[in-house]
């Protein structure tokens, strides 16, 4: 069975090790550098990534961070999604650079900052999990506004990618973990 971290500083972690559960993995919450030993992948989750930030920097988590998604898997979710990115706008703040992507947080706006959508994922996402829509719960999403030529965008909403696959990583962002539907979290696992 794969282990994989779920980063436990703030956020919905809870949701993503019952997700990671459902999916067949075996959850371990992640809070310390050492937490991050004998990790297949790690999950970074949805929640306030200033203040996940604060929290890196507090444990001297952000280096260790960054070395194990040099060598190991890493799905981001939404403020995870923000974390990973390289570049980070909106205001602007420091990430750890392994996704080569621009995000602008908080980027559908107040108005409507949180919605449940149902989207057609792209032919290769069908493939590799199996078809139907996603449904994409967004909760003051990041808008993914450019994505490098490595990148495979496996959904889109209102022409934007919001699952996006880079070597090893993926980021979504929206929540997967509060709906139903495994196959975000299953093709996660196929990648460990
Ligand atoms: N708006 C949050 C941020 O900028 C992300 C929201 C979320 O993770 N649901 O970090």
């Amino acid at each position: 069975m794969k282990r994989v971290g779920v980063l436990a500083l703030q956020g919905d972690f809870e949701a993503h090790s019952l997700a990671l559960a459902r999916a067949g993995a075996e959850p371990v919450l992640a809070r310390t550098a050492a937490d991050l030993a004998n990790l297949d992948g790690l999950v970074i989750p949805g929640g306030e990534s200033s203040t996940m930030l604060k929290l890196l920097e507090l444990e001297n988590l952000f280096e260790p961070l960054a070395g194990f998604g040099r060598l190991r898997p890493i799905f981001g979710t939404c403020a995870g999604a923000i974390l990973l990115a390289t570049d980070v706008t909106h205001p602007s703040q420091p990430s750890l650079g392994l996704m080569n992507m621009s995000v602008e947080r908080n980027g559908y706006g107040r108005q409507i900052d949180s919605r449940v959508a149902h989207i057609e994922p792209a032919p290769e996402f069908e493939q590799r999990t199996h078809s139907g829509e996603l449904e994409a719960v967004f909760i003051r999403a990041p808008i993914i506004r450019r994505v490098g030529p490595d990148a495979h965008v496996l959904a889109s909403y209102q022409g934007d990618p919001v699952l996006v696959e880079q070597g090893r990583h993926l980021v979504a962002t929206f929540h997967p973990e509060l709906g139903s539907d495994s196959r975000v979290h299953d093709l996660f696992l196929s990648k460990l």
